[in-house]
């Protein structure tokens, strides 16, 4: 049985004073159920992630990372290490988000070395794989899937895959409203299990959680978490406010 993860990315949002704030109130929303009946992850930007992280030291919620760089330390003017990372209070680092994809130019190989730098570094990775609205309407989602989740994961063994959770974000719903039908999404999270049972076992399959991110919210997210391979929700928009990340939440314990 998979337990729900539930992590809210707050991308590029909240202030010193907003972002302590919000994860307190979703700390005291969630008390007796994070950890235990899901887990809650909150991933702040990266100069709030100390601040975010000692305001849940007394919770069971974790923070995340909304990048990493893909070497350990040196000359990378405005990089930031998976050390620097765990130091801070970090257990999961996003790894391949589509608007570092999209935005930036990350490539496949450079979500692949983020991957391998997070794992090395002692955090959990959540590689973020999703196709564009154009390769959905010519019928490439499960070819750009099936390439991102290969190349994110080359070269990892069993072990190191187990630590990773996968989350299914098409860019065509993340920020825009538009969110995938919970059959849309079930169709791609089973694609991705099957492609993972292949590539390594059925065993390593079925544990893997498979998060599903794009306009995420209060009013879709039963729907969502009620499809077979859908094991919680990588939430955008709807995690900056504590009543909609908490109701979301809800659905699941
Ligand atoms: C995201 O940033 O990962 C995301 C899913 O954003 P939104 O929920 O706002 O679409």
């Amino acid at each position: 049985m998979r337990k729900p993860f539930i992590a809210g990315n707050w991308k590029m949002n909240t202030d010193s004073h907003s972002s302590v704030s919000l994860a307190k109130a979703i700390s005291s929303g969630t008390q007796h159920v994070a950890g235990r009946s899901v887990d809650v992850a909150v991933i702040p930007p990266f100069v709030y992630l100390q601040a975010v992280a000692s305001a849940l030291s007394a919770s069971s919620i974790a923070v995340g990372a909304q990048d990493i760089y893909i070497e350990p330390k040196g000359a990378f003017t405005g990089e930031i290490s998976a050390a620097m990372l765990k130091d801070v209070g970090c257990s999961y680092a996003l790894c391949g988000h589509s608007e570092r994809r999209h935005v930036i130019g990350e490539t496949d190989e450079m979500v692949n070395k983020k991957v391998k730098a997070a794992l090395a570094g002692g955090l959990l990775p959540i590689l973020c794989v999703g196709e564009l609205r154009e390769e959905r309407e010519s019928d490439k989602t499960a070819e750009v899937v099936t390439r991102q989740l290969k190349n994110g994961l080359a070269d990892l063994g069993d072990e190191k895959v187990s630590a990773i959770t996968i989350a299914y974000e098409p860019v065509w719903a993340i920020g825009t409203g538009l969110t995938a039908t919970p059959q849309q999404a079930q169709e791609v999270h089973s694609l991705i299990r099957e492609l993972i049972s292949r590539i390594y076992d059925s065993r390593l399959a079925d544990a893997l959680r498979i998060q599903y991110g794009g306009s995420a919210k209060p009013d879709n997210a039963a729907e969502l978490m009620a499809q077979p391979d859908i094991d919680g929700l990588l939430v955008g928009g709807a995690s900056l406010k504590a009543d909609d990340f908490l109701e979301i939440i809800k659905t699941v314990v």
